[in-house]
C-alpha cells in the first residue's frame, strides 16, 4: 500500500514538474549570426524614459476644460514626434514589461520562480549592444539589465531599496529623485573631460525609470488626485530633461526620444492581468529619425474610439506591439529617412527573425530522432510571395550585375577615342612638319639646282 502511495505520489509530482517543460520554457534562441544595417544611423543616442504604470488614457485624455494635464508632451505629440498605443501582453508587470521593451521578447514566466529579480536565462538587450547606458530608477528593474551585460558599460544609479520609503507619503518623490540626479549627472559632465567624451560618442543610451505614478496608482487608484498629478510632475521633468541634453549636446539634432510605460493598471489600482486599462500603454517618441505624426489625409485604422476620446483624429497615430526588437517588427512609420535606409532596416529585421527560425529548426533536428522529425509545412501562399520575390529580386540583381558589369565602359570609350585623336593629331602634326621642313631651306633647293645645271 505504501509502494503505491509513494508511486501515485511520483506520477503526479512528475505531471506537476511537465507544465513547467510544456509551457514555460524560455522563447529565446541563442547562437545566432547578429545582422545590422549597413547605412548611417540618424541618431547618436536614446534617451529612453519609463514612466512605470502609467495607463495610456491618463496620458492622452484632456481635462474638461480641454487643456492637458501633459502640456509638455501634448506638444511633443501635435509638433514634433509620432504617437500610439503600445500593446503591452501579460502578465502586466514591471519585469516582463521591460524585458519586452529593452530585451525585444516576452519573458520566459519561470522568472517568477527566480523572483523576478535574477534572470532565468541569459538575453541581450539594446543596453548590452550599446557602447554605454546610464540608467536612473528603481533598484528592482535596474540591476537585470546591468548584469547580463557583457563588459562594464551599463552604469546603474538607484535609491537604495530600504530608502524606497522616503517616497512613503508621496511617491511622486521616486521622480523627483531620478530627475535631480539626470541634472547633477549632465551638470558633473561639464567639468569632466573623461565623461565628456564617453557621453560624446555614438550609441548611448540614458534610461529613466520612473516608478512613482506605479506606486501612486496602488496606493490611491489611477484616478486619484496623487496619481494625476504625479503625471504632471513627470511631465514636467521630461521637459526640463530634455532641454539640460540638447544643451549639453549643443542642439546638434543626433537625440532621439522614446517616453513609455511598461503596463497600465486598472481602476482599483492592480495590475498583471489582460484588462485593456493594464494592457494600453502610451508611446510617443520623437527627436533624431523619428517621423512627425502632422498631414493625416486618410481614415485612420482605428475603430476603438480613443481617437476621438483623446482629441487626436488629426494626428496620425501608430500602434505597436511592446515587444519591437527581436520578436518584433520594425514599426516603419515611426521613422524618418530615406527609402532606402528602411529598405536596408527591414531586410535585416527580416533576415533576424530567420536567423532564429533556422537555429531553432536546427536545434529541434538534432536532438529529435529524424523518423519523427516533421519539418514546418509553409502556407502556400506564402510560397507563392517567394517565386515572385525572388523573381523580382533576380531581375533587379541581374540588372545591378550589368551596371557594374559596364560600369567602367563609357570611360574605356571615351579614352579609346580621345587616344586616336591625340594619335590622329600627332600623325598629321608629324607629316606636316615634314612637308614644311622641305621647303624651309632654301640654300639647299638652290645647291641640289645648281648640282643639276652641272
Ligand atoms: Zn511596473
Amino acid at each position: 500500500m505504501i509502494t503505491f502511495f509513494v508511486i501515485g505520489l511520483t506520477v503526479h509530482v512528475v505531471f506537476f514538474i511537465s507544465i513547467f517543460d510544456i509551457y514555460f520554457t524560455s522563447p529565446l534562441v541563442h547562437g545566432m549570426t547578429p545582422h545590422s544595417t549597413p547605412l548611417e544611423p540618424p541618431a547618436s543616442r536614446l534617451v529612453l524614459v519609463v514612466a512605470d504604470g502609467l495607463r495610456a488614457d491618463s496620458l492622452f485624455t484632456l481635462l474638461p476644460n480641454g487643456s492637458s494635464r501633459t502640456p509638455y508632451l501634448r506638444s511633443i505629440i501635435e509638433d514634433k514626434g509620432t504617437w500610439g498605443v503600445s500593446h503591452t501582453r501579460v502578465p502586466t508587470e514591471s519585469r516582463p514589461g521591460h524585458v519586452a521593451l529593452i530585451a525585444g521578447f516576452y519573458e520566459d514566466v519561470s522568472a517568477v520562480a527566480k523572483g523576478w529579480k535574477e534572470n532565468p536565462v541569459e538575453f541581450d538587450s539594446v543596453f548590452n549592444e550599446s557602447r554605454h547606458t546610464w540608467c536612473w530608477g528603481s533598484p528592482d528593474i535596474l540591476p537585470m539589465f546591468a548584469k547580463g551585460a557583457s563588459g562594464d558599460h551599463v552604469y546603474t544609479h538607484t535609491y537604495p531599496a530600504v530608502e524606497e520609503d522616503f517616497a512613503s507619503t508621496d511617491a511622486s518623490k521616486l521622480d523627483s529623485w531620478v530627475f535631480t540626479q539626470v541634472k547633477s549627472f549632465f551638470k558633473s559632465a561639464q567639468s569632466n573631460s573623461t565623461l565628456k567624451a564617453s557621453l560624446w560618442e555614438d550609441k548611448n543610451v540614458f534610461f529613466l525609470h520612473l516608478l512613482g505614478i506605479d506606486t501612486n496608482g496602488h496606493a490611491h487608484r489611477p484616478m486619484s488626485q496623487e496619481y494625476l498629478d504625479n503625471i504632471g510632475l513627470v511631465d514636467a521633468g521630461v521637459a526640463e530633461v530634455v532641454s539640460i541634453i540638447e544643451d549639453f549636446f549643443d542642439n546638434d539634432g543626433r537625440t532621439a526620444y522614446v517616453f513609455t510605460s511598461d503596463h497600465g493598471m486598472t481602476n482599483w489600482g492592480s495590475h498583471g492581468a489582460g484588462h485593456p486599462s493594464e494592457t494600453l500603454t502610451p508611446l510617443v517618441a520623437w527627436g533624431a529619425g523619428i517621423q512627425k505624426a502632422k498631414g493625416v489625409t486618410e481614415p485612420q485604422p482605428y475603430n476603438d474610439g480613443f481617437l476621438q476620446d483623446w482629441k487626436l483624429e488629426h494626428l496620425r497615430r501608430v500602434d505597436v506591439s511592446q515587444v519591437n526588437c527581436i520578436k518584433g517588427v520594425l514599426p516603419l512609420l515611426y521613422l524618418n529617412n530615406s527609402e532606402r535606409f528602411k529598405a536596408e532596416s527591414m531586410y535585416t529585421n527580416a533576415i533576424q527573425v530567420l536567423e532564429q527560425f533556422k537555429m531553432k529548426m536546427m536545434q529541434k533536428k538534432e536532438t529529435t530522432l529524424s523518423f519523427l522529425f516533421t519539418p514546418y509545412q509553409y502556407n502556400m501562399n506564402l510560397l507563392f510571395t517567394v517565386i515572385s520575390l525572388c523573381q523580382s529580386l533576380i531581375s533587379r540583381s541581374l540588372e545591378g550585375l550589368v551596371y557594374y558589369h559596364t560600369y567602367d565602359r563609357f570611360f574605356l570609350g571615351c579614352s579609346v577615342v580621345l587616344g586616336f585623336v591625340g594619335w590622329t593629331s600627332y600623325v598629321v602634326l608629324v607629316i606636316l612638319k615634314t612637308h614644311a621642313s622641305l621647303n624651309r631651306h632654301p640654300n639647299l633647293t638652290k645647291q641640289m639646282h645648281s648640282v643639276n645645271l652641272q
